[in-house]
């Protein structure tokens, strides 16, 4: 009775902290990748991120830990002597890798704590697999109780291996493509003759040639309708009302945009000065730059061009 009392809080205590490895690479992972946003945006981020870990690392992942060896070392009697069950011995070895995997995780939960980055995302991708490695290599392992057929399940985990650095690396270009980073790259704009039959003079001075209306002058600045702002370019929706404000500049300011893959954040050193310009992301017309004197939640202030926008009825 005691045996199977202690061998379901053994269990029990597995499946936690699994739920702790698969989950706390995620939050290093998120932290890492929030390096790249905006400083205002990354620090919200970032501080959000290490309460996360903090909770789930020391909440959860550490007393599982904990009552596993505790749960598991209090079932071993009833395999004695141990070397009868070659089986178990394997499995033991496993487990010894994954408190060592527990432990690497603590070195990095400890760095990036401290805003200390070692791992890339993509790195830190990789390092959340390795517990789905042991997950399968344990299970087979109990379930089977065959060391033979540890041959087959290792020979089925290096394929599973391959096939899941190859989603991870298919994963990786997926988001390169749509992940929001301020770069330096400026794209060419060779169809200009298109933009030009398109747009009036001062729209593509603007819009396309990084142009900037006068302040006060623009048809925004002191409007406050409710409703969307998309790009006058190609109709893309890029602002709400509701983050709309009056900056005092004579441009019109919102404090964040409806989805940051809306815009592409470019680093601009033109006019001896470095600013961010902001650009659709989906035709690349220029509309405004992005500095950090904004108000809150995000402490940002998107500045942009009225006649880049088109303000549309909710
Ligand atoms: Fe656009």
């Amino acid at each position: 009775m005691n045996y199977l009392v202690f061998k379901s809080l053994h269990i029990i205590s597995v499946v936690t902290w699994f739920a702790g490895l698969f989950y706390m690479p995620r939050l290093f992972v998120y932290f890492a990748e929030a390096e790249n946003k905006l400083p205002a945006e990354k620090k919200i981020l970032q501080d959000q991120f290490k309460i996360m870990q903090r909770r789930l690392w020391l909440g959860i992942t550490w007393p599982s830990a904990i009552a596993v060896l505790i749960f598991g070392s209090s079932l071993l009697s009833n395999f004695w002597p141990i070397t009868h069950y070659p089986w178990l011995m394997m499995k033991l070895m496993f487990v010894v890798g994954l408190y060592a995997y527990h432990l690497f995780l603590h070195k990095i939960f400890k760095q990036q704590q401290i805003n200390k980055i070692q791992f890339s995302p993509m790195s830190l991708r990789v390092i959340n697999e390795i517990s789905t490695i042991f997950l399968i290599a344990i299970v087979f392992l109990v379930v089977l109780k065959n060391v033979l057929s540890m041959i087959y399940g290792l020979v089925g985990l290096f394929i599973l291996i391959a096939i899941l650095m190859s989603a991870i690396r298919t994963y990786k270009n997926f988001r390169e493509q749509k992940e929001l980073t301020v770069t330096n790259k400026k794209p060419d704009n060779n169809n200009n003759e298109d933009w030009k039959a398109k747009l009036s003079n001062e729209e593509f001075k603007i819009l396309r040639m990084c142009g900037t209306e006068r302040p006060f002058e623009g048809k925004y600045y002191s409007f406050f309708e409710p409703g969307i702002y998309a790009c006058a370019g190609c109709g893309h929706e890029l602002f709400t009302s509701e983050t709309k404000y009056d900056s005092g500049s004579g441009w019109p300011a919102f404090y964040d945009v409806i989805d940051t893959k809306n815009v592409r954040l470019i680093e601009d050193k033109s006019l001896g000065m470095k600013r961010v310009e902001v650009r659709c992301a989906h035709c690349d017309s220029h509309l405004g730059h992005v500095f950090e004197d904004g108000p809150k939640p995000t402490g940002l202030r998107y500045c942009i061009n009225s006649i880049c926008l088109k303000h549309l009825n909710p």
